[in-house]
């Protein structure tokens, strides 16, 4: 998936874990679930790079040693993230919560990802659509609707709670 694909997917996790358990990330835990949400595609010089500095030359080393879709595409990082925020900071499990959403879209790509490393060498996809193309775009315009709809009274009440009063 592309790296504007997984914001949006990011984003709709939000909604929807919003709605199903009236959670709600703060203004920190928003942008937490963002980074989480691009994070693992530093290994082939994501958007992520381009926003941290030395990103460009983090990933072309991560690259190098593991290829794209290795141990940044592990289940393992962010169960292992969301567990270790448990006891530490929420803004970890946000951290895993956007992360575990770019795992699982990404699973339901063409390419698939290999989920259970390092039990098991296996690459894991759903083959739903391909990275970049018409049926992702499709998905992602969808989830923009959605998080429109559904998010917009969400994100009112809590990231701006005054509404837009001019005084
Ligand atoms: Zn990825």
């Amino acid at each position: 998936m592309t790296g504007g694909s997984h914001v949006i997917v990011g984003v709709s996790t939000i909604v929807a874990i919003a709605m199903l358990t009236g959670e709600v990330p703060d203004r920190i835990g928003f942008g937490m679930v963002i980074l989480g949400s691009v994070l693992p595609d530093i290994d082939n010089g994501g958007i992520i790079t381009s926003v941290i500095p030395g990103g460009r030359s983090i990933s072309k080393g991560i690259n190098a040693i593991v290829g794209h879709r290795g141990f940044t595409h592990w289940l393992i990082v962010p169960i292992a993230l969301i567990l270790s925020g448990i006891f530490y900071s929420e803004y970890l499990i946000w951290l895993g919560i956007g992360y575990l959403s770019h795992i699982l879209a990404d699973s339901c790509t063409l390419a698939g990802v290999p989920m259970f490393a390092p039990f098991s060498d296996r690459i894991y996809g759903l083959r739903f659509f391909r990275t970049g193309g018409v049926v992702e775009w499709l998905i992602s315009g969808t989830l923009i609707a959605g998080i429109f709809y559904f998010g917009t009274p969400i994100f009112m009440e809590n990231v701006f709670p005054d509404g837009f009063k001019i005084r």
